[in-house]
C-alpha cells in the first residue's frame, strides 16, 4: 500500500473505532475498493448502530448481510434511524395506468353526501408588503420559544428543565436538562458538534463529543432556530450533551378515519402561466374525478373524491426569477388567476376546493402567508365551492384534522440536513413535525415576517399534513401522521433542469378519508 492509501485505511479505521467497532483489514480493503467509502462507512455505522443488538467486529460476513438494506437506501434516507416510527402509508399504492381497475372499494358517491368542513386556523388577509421592523424578530422568537417550551414539557423526560442563566459550575460532573434555541451549529474538526443554545435568561456553548454517535446522529439534523431540549453534564465550564429532545409527535397519537368511505385529493404546484404547465394533464385529471375515465371501478373512484386540497403555487406569477418572462405563456399575473378559474370551474361542483397560497402566488412572501386577494382571484372568491385561505391552514373535514402549508422552507431543511434529499420531501416534512415548527430557520430561503406571535408553531397535532413546492410526491406515516407531499402539475423547467431537479408532475395522491389509504395516481 502506498502511504497515501495507507493513511486513508487508518482514516477509515479510527472512523469504525471511535462509533466503538473492530474491523478486519479484508473490510479495510474491500471499502478502499468502492467509489465511495465514506458515505458507505456511514451507512454501515449507522446500519449496525440500528440493529438490536449491534456486532463487535464488522466483518465480510456482518457487510453480507446487511447489504440489502444499505442498497435500499433510497427511499426516505433522512428518516432511517428513527426508522421504527415509521409505518408503510398504509399502503402507498401507485399506479401508472388508469386502466386498471380501482383498488378501492365500497366507496360512496361524493355528491350524495354533504361537505363537513371547518376551518380551525388560518392567517388573516394583511397587507402585502406589511413591513415589520427588525426588532420584532426578538418577539417572534420569544413567541416561538414559550409555545415551544410548553410542548417541550409535555414530555415526561423534561421537566427538570432550568434556565441557562441558573446553571452553575463546580469541580465535579453534575447533570443538567435545558431548553433553549440553537442559535449555532457547528461540526468540530473531530466529527462532534458544537451547539450555542439561547434561552431568555443567556446563551450557552455546549459539545457533542464525536465518540456519542447516536447524539452526533441527532445533532446533524438540528434545524437553525429551531427549540429542543437539551441534556448534558457540566463540569468548571464544560458542557458535554448526553441527549437531545424535541417537541416531537407523540408515540400515541392516532386519527379516527371518517365514518364513510370519501376521498380527498392533494394537490399543488400547477404554475398556470408556464409553458411548463401540464394543461392536458390537468384536464385528464379533471375528467377523472368526473367519472368519465376507466372501467366501472376506476369511475366510482373518481367519483368518491370530495375535497380537493390545493397547497400553493396555483400560478406561475411573474417576476419570480431572472428571464421568467421566456417561460410564461400568460404574462400577466391577473389573467394567469383568469385562467386557474377557467380550470377548476370544470372540476364538479359537489367538490369542496380549498386553496392556499405559494411562494409563485401573489400574496405576501413573508411567511405566514395571508390568502390570494380578491382583487387577483375574484373568480375564485365566487365560486361557491371554493374557499381561499392562508399559509399554514388547518382545517377540519369528518372529525380529521388537516395541516396544509405550502411547504417553502422544505428546501432550507433538505439543504440543512446533507441526510434528507429533495427526492424524499416526505422525510424532510417529518423533520419539521419534530420540531414542531413549519419554518424553523432565520435567514435561509425562507422569509418569515417579524410578526409578535409565531405562527408556524405546530401546536395541535395534525392527522394529516400536506405540503407542496419540491414538485417531488412523497408519502409517508409518522407516529400516526400521514405526511403528503403533493408534487406538480408543472414539468420540468429549465431552471430545475440546470440545478438538476427532476419533479415526479401529474402524480396525484388521493386518501380514502374512512381507511386512510393513499393511492398516487399518475396522469401524466
Ligand atoms: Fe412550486
Ligand atoms: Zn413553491
Amino acid at each position: 500500500m502506498t502511504s497515501r492509501i495507507k493513511s486513508k485505511a487508518s482514516e477509515f479505521l479510527k472512523e469504525f473505532i471511535s462509533s466503538g467497532y473492530q474491523v478486519g483489514s479484508d473490510v479495510l480493503e474491500l471499502l478502499m475498493s468502492k467509489e465511495q467509502p465514506e458515505s458507505l462507512i456511514k451507512q454501515i455505522i449507522e446500519t449496525a448502530n440500528q440493529l438490536p443488538k449491534s456486532p463487535l467486529v464488522i466483518t465480510k460476513e456482518f457487510l453480507n448481510s446487511i447489504e440489502p438494506s444499505i442498497k435500499g437506501k433510497t427511499r426516505s434516507v433522512g428518516t432511517d434511524i428513527f426508522k421504527r416510527d415509521f409505518e408503510i402509508a398504509s399502503p402507498v399504492i401507485k399506479r401508472d395506468s388508469l386502466l386498471q381497475d380501482a383498488p378501492e372499494r365500497n366507496l360512496i358517491d361524493a355528491k350524495d353526501v354533504e361537505a363537513e368542513i371547518t376551518i380551525l386556523k388560518t392567517p388573516n388577509s394583511k397587507k402585502i408588503t406589511s413591513k415589520v421592523p427588525i426588532e420584532n424578530l426578538a418577539n417572534l422568537f420569544l413567541s416561538r420559544y414559550n409555545k415551544l417550551k410548553k410542548l417541550l414539557q409535555e414530555r415526561s423526560d423534561t421537566r427538570n428543565s432550568v434556565p441557562i442563566a441558573a446553571l452553575h459550575s463546580s469541580d465535579e460532573w453534575e447533570d443538567f436538562q435545558i431548553i433553549g434555541m440553537l442559535t449555532l451549529k457547528a461540526e468540530t474538526k473531530v466529527g462532534g458538534y458544537f451547539l450555542e443554545i439561547e434561552d431568555p435568561s443567556g446563551t450557552i456553548q455546549v459539545i457533542v463529543p464525536q465518540k456519542e454517535y447516536n447524539i452526533v446522529r441527532k445533532a446533524e439534523r438540528l434545524l437553525d432556530d429551531q427549540v429542543i431540549c437539551i441534556h448534558g453534564a457540566m463540569r468548571k465550564s464544560a458542557f458535554l450533551v448526553k441527549d437531545i429532545l424535541l417537541p416531537e409527535i407523540p408515540t400515541t397519537h392516532t386519527w379516527k378515519g371518517a365514518p364513510i368511505p370519501i376521498c380527498a385529493a392533494l394537490i399543488s404546484d400547477l404554475h398556470v402561466g408556464s409553458a411548463k404547465f401540464l394543461n392536458e394533464v390537468f384536464a385528464q385529471f379533471i375528467s377523472w374525478l368526473k367519472g368519465e375515465v376507466g372501467g366501472e371501478k376506476e369511475r366510482k373512484f373518481g367519483r368518491s373524491v370530495k375535497y380537493l386540497l390545493i397547497a400553493g403555487d396555483l400560478v406561475e406569477g411573474i417576476g419570480i426569477f431572472p428571464n421568467q418572462e421566456k417561460e410564461l405563456i400568460i404574462k400577466d399575473i391577473y389573467r394567469q388567476y383568469d385562467e386557474v378559474g377557467t380550470l377548476l370551474k370544470k372540476v364538479p361542483e359537489h367538490i369542496e376546493i380549498i386553496i392556499i397560497p405559494g411562494n409563485h402566488d401573489a400574496t405576501r412572501q413573508a411567511l405566514p402567508q395571508p390568502p390570494i386577494p380578491r382583487e387577483f382571484a375574484a373568480d375564485l372568491y365566487e365560486m361557491p365551492n371554493v374557499q381561499v385561505l392562508g399559509s399554514p391552514a388547518y382545517i377540519n373535514i369528518h372529525n380529521i384534522k388537516v395541516l396544509m402549508d405550502h411547504g417553502r422552507s422544505l428546501d432550507d431543511v433538505v439543504e440543512s440536513i446533507p441526510i434528507i434529499e429533495t427526492e424524499t420531501p416526505d422525510s424532510a416534512m417529518v423533520e419539521l413535525l419534530r420540531a414542531r415548527h413549519l419554518a424553523p430557520s432565520w435567514g435561509g430561503k425562507t422569509t418569515l415576517a417579524h410578526e409578535p406571535n409565531d405562527f408556524l408553531v405546530i401546536e395541535e397535532i395534525p392527522d394529516i399534513f400536506h405540503a407542496g413546492h419540491t414538485h417531488t410526491n412523497g408519502v409517508t406515516v409518522y407516529r400516526g401522521v400521514t405526511v403528503i407531499n403533493s408534487g406538480a402539475f408543472q414539468d420540468q423547467t429549465n431552471y430545475q433542469k440546470r440545478i438538476n431537479i427532476n419533479p415526479t408532475p401529474g402524480i396525484v395522491p388521493i386518501i380514502n378519508l374512512n381507511t386512510k389509504k393513499v393511492t398516487e395516481i399518475n396522469f401524466n
